[in-house]
């Protein structure tokens, strides 16, 4: 259930960026682009804090928020009901219609999924479920528990049919999970919104997916802090300066839980069926489109470095990654490395 509390004052500004990464520009007097935000806690089983310079903020603010819940209402698996819930219960049996929304993340879900050759697998519900990780019931499952989810795991068994706006999972125990998307496709469509309401510059960070609209008013770069994966949330390795971009991180610190003195976190393996082991602790992704920045950080993530790398740098700039690995090395795609400043000293810089 989700429980929506909402905080709207300059005073919890000071939270809302602190959790947002941003190093905030506070102090700039009641001038007409003074920051206002709102928080939501609860929406997409996260925080979700808009932040606007300029402009009227409520209206806007009242919109996005009601777009999120209304994104979230389509695409969760976490209810009773959705249209993903939907699809998943006719697995097997015929093919269901979703709004253009779902349908649409189905289908970048899809495109992520090719990009890794099944590394990022849109059809991961089964495996998700089993773990339960984030939830009361997560528990380490037995082989052959695992075998049994992971045979019912495989991206090439999704008929999308885009005349009729539908989605078909052709075998029975299949399941889409799009937890690794849904939250990027959500502040994009924020952005929209707010850019439709006249908001020419803002901050919008769902659960540590940030996306930036415009230029901060006083025409510096945005600033966000790159997650420090050992710290708790809002302590920083570094610093990283965008533009108009998606900043978004996916890394084995953020949703997890610990039995036999082991830790289990949750970006899943679909070779294994164990959570991803290949020595990364973060991946962070920039790239103007904050679904892609999404499905990339969890594509990434699931390659390992050498193999993430080599994909992102083949967009010839389109994207760039940072990488924190778990011996405290951080690698950098060459678009980044004018625009990041280390500042933790246990952590070094590696070509
Ligand atoms: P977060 O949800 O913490 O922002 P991510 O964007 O990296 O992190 O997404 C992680 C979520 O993606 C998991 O909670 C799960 O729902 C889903 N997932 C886990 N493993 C995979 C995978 N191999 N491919 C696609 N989705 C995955
Ligand atoms: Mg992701």
């Amino acid at each position: 259930m989700r429980v929506p509390l909402r905080i709207c004052s300059l005073l919890v500004l000071a939270a809302a960026l602190f959790l947002s990464g941003a190093a905030p520009a506070f102090c700039r007097g009641a001038s007409e682009s003074a920051p206002v935000s709102r928080t939501e806690i609860g929406l997409l089983g996260t925080t979700c804090t808009i932040t606007t310079y300029g402009g009227d903020a409520e209206p806007a603010f009242d919109a996005a928020f009601k777009r999120i819940a209304e994104i979230e209402d389509r695409m969760t698996v976490s209810r009773d009901d959705s249209e993903v819930i939907r699809v998943n219960k006719a697995a097997g049996v015929k093919p269901v219609r979703v709004s253009p929304d779902t349908f649409s993340v189905i289908a970048r879900g899809i495109e992520f999924s090719r990009l890794g050759d099944g590394a990022f697998d849109i059809t991961v519900g089964p495996l998700v479920k089993l773990w339960g990780i984030g939830t009361a019931a997560a528990r380490v499952p037995s082989q052959k528990e695992i075998r049994d989810a992971l045979s019912h795991v495989g991206w090439r068994d999704v008929e999308l049919s885009q005349k009729d706006s539908s989605v078909f999972l052709k075998r029975t125990g299949m399941a889409l999970d799009l937890g690794a998307i849904a939250k990027g496709y959500a502040a994009d469509e924020v952005a929209r919104i707010l850019r439709e309401h006249g908001i020419a510059s803002a901050l919008i960070n769902l659960g540590g997916n940030v996306l930036t609209v415009g230029r901060k008013p006083d025409g510096t770069p945005w600033r966000i802090g790159a997650q420090n994966p050992e710290q708790p949330r809002g302590t920083h390795i570094g610093i990283v300066e965008i533009g108009q971009e998606a900043v978004v991180t996916s890394g084995s610190y953020e949703r997890y839980f610990e039995a036999g003195g082991r830790r289990y976190h949750h970006i899943l393996d679909t070779r294994t069926g164990f959570p991803v082991s290949n020595g990364l602790a973060a991946v962070m992704i920039v790239t103007p489109d904050s679904t892609t920045a999404d499905g990339y950080s969890t594509l990434v993530f699931a390659l390992g470095l050498e193999r993430g790398r080599r994909l992102v740098e083949s967009s010839a700039g389109a994207i760039e990654a940072l990488f924190i690995t778990e011996s405290r090395e951080v690698h950098l795609t060459p678009g980044l490395k004018k625009s990041f400043r280390l500042s933790d000293p246990r952590f070094s810089l590696r070509d």
